[in-house]
């Protein structure tokens, strides 16, 4: 079992104009797996290079526990990466693909033989060991990357955007796979991955990157509702955003005086309200609201409202939306629980 933890880490690529990664600090508790997500281009897979020591920093450590690996070569880490494209061996086999790092370890055959069989019942290819990989499908190769990384039993294991070529059942299956694996093995892990569903569904914990920083990280039920910053709230959906003052437990808008929730801040901020909270109805926080669009999405529907002049969008059923039509009017509501306060830009 082993904490992963990244020390003020920063790295300029020669010639960039500004740092891929700025300064990160994070820390993936030992047998957690943690969603490293974030838009193209934020610093994702540079971070991950630099744990793998496949790249330096400029400054800043990488520790396993309290000891320092950013002097160490990558083959001494014990961290292991899997990247987007799995890059198997093509004139190897499957199991010889899977043995090679054992065999580079200098283990004896027969139990290289043992933890290659173990390991191909485990990613779900058995009888498939003697083909080599191009007779296998890319989900099959992927699996097949997952297997030989995971049979050196790595302290930490790092995987790339290991979803993003599968189509959505495939993906689906691999995304259960990794954590039950993860599971069952405890080792530390990090996923790197552009889609936020995909980082909820599968992390423990959930760290944004923005622009080479971290821009929060904590449970994903938190990046959700109670985001850092107008930033991590737009990455994760979120809509509906009012500037205003909190003052003595009420916040003062264009939508007039709103109640807050208990605890939040004093002073100027912006108000926001996930999509899915805003209710169709009278309630606490009750508006009148003209409807201007309603937009079938499949599972469900969105309702774009014009509220006292500002643009707001609920999330709904499609069932319960189907007595509504742009021009009409209702009743919503505001339900102070489902209030989060950001600060100011
Ligand atoms: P993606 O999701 O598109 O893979 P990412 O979040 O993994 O993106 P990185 O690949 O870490 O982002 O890139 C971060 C920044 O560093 C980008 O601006 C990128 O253009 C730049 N960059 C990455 N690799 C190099 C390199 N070898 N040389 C110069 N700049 C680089």
């Amino acid at each position: 079992m082993t904490t992963l933890s990244l020390h003020a880490l920063r790295k300029t690529y020669p010639g960039a104009g500004h740092a891929a990664v700025h300064g990160l600090d994070l820390t993936a508790a030992s047998g957690s797996l943690t969603a490293l997500l974030g838009p193209s281009g934020c610093g994702k897979t540079t971070t991950m290079k630099l744990i793998a020591g496949l790249i330096a920093p400029d400054a800043g450590e990488v520790r396993l526990d309290t000891g320092p690996i950013t002097h160490l070569p990558p083959e001494q880490r014990g961290v292991t990466m899997v990247f987007q494209n799995p890059l198997l061996f093509p004139h190897l086999t499957i199991a010889q693909n899977i043995g090679f790092g054992l065999r580079m370890r200098g283990l004896p055959p027969a139990r290289i033989a043992d933890s290659v069989a173990a390991m191909l019942s485990r990613v779900r290819l058995d009888g498939l060991g003697d083909r080599r990989p191009a007779a296998l499908s890319g989900g099959q190769q992927q699996r097949a990357a997952l297997a030989r990384a995971l049979v050196l039993h790595p302290r930490v294991l790092l995987l790339d955007e290991p979803l993003s070529n599968l189509d959505p059942g495939l993906r689906d299956e691999m995304r259960q796979l990794i954590r039950g694996l993860q599971l069952e093995t405890g080792i530390t892990t990090i996923v790197v991955t552009h889609d936020q569903a995909e980082a909820v569904a599968l992390a423990d914990r959930i760290a944004l990157m923005l622009d080479g920083h971290l821009a929060q990280h904590g449970p994903p039920e938190d990046l959700y509702r109670r985001p850092a910053s107008l930033a991590v709230a737009r990455f994760f959906g979120g809509v509906n955003f009012l500037p205003g003052r909190s003052e003595g437990g009420v916040f003062r808008s264009a939508l007039g005086t709103l109640t807050l929730p208990p605890g939040m801040p004093e002073g100027d901020g912006i108000l926001t309200l996930r999509p899915e909270a805003l209710r169709l109805g009278p309630g606490p926080n009750a508006r009148m609201a003209r409807v201007d669009a309603v937009t079938f999405l499949g599972t469900q529907t969105r309702i774009s409202l014009t509220v006292e002049g500002c643009a707001l969008q609920a999330l709904t059923t499609p069932d319960l939306a189907t007595a509504l039509a742009a021009g009409t009017s209702l009743a919503v509501s505001l339900p102070p629980e489902a209030l989060w306060l950001l600060p100011p830009e």
